[in-house]
C-alpha cells in the first residue's frame, strides 16, 4: 500500500474518533470515506473506532463494477458514498453521523432554510431533507444525489445527515457546523420559529464568500485532529 493512502487511511479512523468525541456522533452508526485516486477507501460495518487499524478499512473501486478489497466488508452506507464520488468530480471525502440535532430535524423531515448566513457554506440557501428510504439501498442513494444537488450536505429523512467537501478535514468541519446550525435551528423552533433570509440577503453572503474567500477563512481544518488529509489527485 502507498505511504499516501496509508495516511489517507489513518487520517479517516482519526476522524472517527474526534467526531464520537466531540458528541458529533454515537457508536459506530457513522462512517467516513474519502478519495485515494481511482477508488474510496471507507470505514468497514459495525466496528468500533477504537479497535480499527489503517489496514482493516475497505476499499472500493469507483469503476461500474464497485469491486470492494479488504479484510472486512465496506460500511452497509457504501453505496451512497460510492455513488456520490462518481457523480461528483468535486467531492474528495464524506462525512455520515446520526448527530443528534442534525437527525431530529430529519425526523421531522425538515431541510434547513437560510436561517442563518452560514447556510451558505453548504452551497446554496438551505439545506435539503432526502427522502426517506431503508438505510444501505440504492433508493437512498439515488434519494440523496437529488437533494445534494449544488449542495455539500443534505439531512435524511429518519435517519441522520451527510456532508461531503473537497478534503477531509473540510468535511468533518462543515459536519461540525451543520450540527451546530441544526442545533440553533432546533431552539429558535422552541421560540416559536426563526425569521428566513431573503434570497437578495444569501446573494450578498454568497457573494462576499466568493470575493473574500471567506469560506477559507471560516474554515479552519487546521483544529480538526488531522491536517494532511487531502485527496491524491
Ligand atoms: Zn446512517
Amino acid at each position: 500500500m502507498e505511504h499516501e493512502e496509508y495516511r489517507l487511511r489513518q487520517a479517516i479512523i482519526e476522524q472517527c474518533l474526534w467526531m464520537n468525541a466531540q458528541g458529533l456522533n454515537q457508536g459506530s452508526s457513522g462512517n467516513i470515506s474519502a478519495r485515494s485516486q481511482d477508488k474510496l477507501i471507507i470505514t468497514p460495518t459495525a466496528m468500533a473506532y477504537e479497535a480499527m487499524r489503517p489496514e482493516m478499512l475497505a476499499a472500493i473501486a469507483l469503476d461500474e463494477t464497485a469491486a470492494w478489497q479488504g479484510p472486512y466488508k465496506p460500511s452497509s452506507e457504501w453505496r451512497f458514498h460510492y455513488d456520490l464520488m462518481r457523480a461528483r468530480p468535486d467531492i474528495g471525502a464524506i462525512v455520515h453521523t446520526h448527530s443528534t440535532y442534525t437527525t431530529s430535524l430529519a425526523m421531522t423531515r425538515r431541510s434547513i432554510p437560510a436561517v442563518h448566513y452560514m447556510i451558505a457554506l453548504f452551497g446554496g440557501n438551505d439545506v435539503r431533507c432526502a427522502e426517506y428510504a431503508t438505510y444501505g439501498t440504492q433508493a437512498l442513494s439515488d434519494h440523496i444525489l437529488v437533494a445534494m444537488q449544488d449542495r455539500k450536505a443534505c439531512l435524511l429523512a429518519n435517519h441522520g445527515m451527510l456532508v461531503a467537501a473537497e478534503t477531509l478535514p473540510k468535511a468533518m468541519w462543515l459536519a461540525s457546523e451543520l450540527e451546530t446550525l441544526a442545533q440553533q435551528y432546533y431552539h429558535a423552533l422552541q421560540l416559536g420559529g426563526a425569521v428566513i433570509l431573503t434570497d437578495e440577503q444569501m446573494a450578498e453572503v454568497h457573494a462576499k464568500l466568493a470575493n473574500y474567500g471567506l469560506s477559507q477563512a471560516l474554515t479552519n481544518p487546521e483544529s480538526a485532529s488531522t491536517k494532511s488529509a487531502t485527496t491524491s489527485k
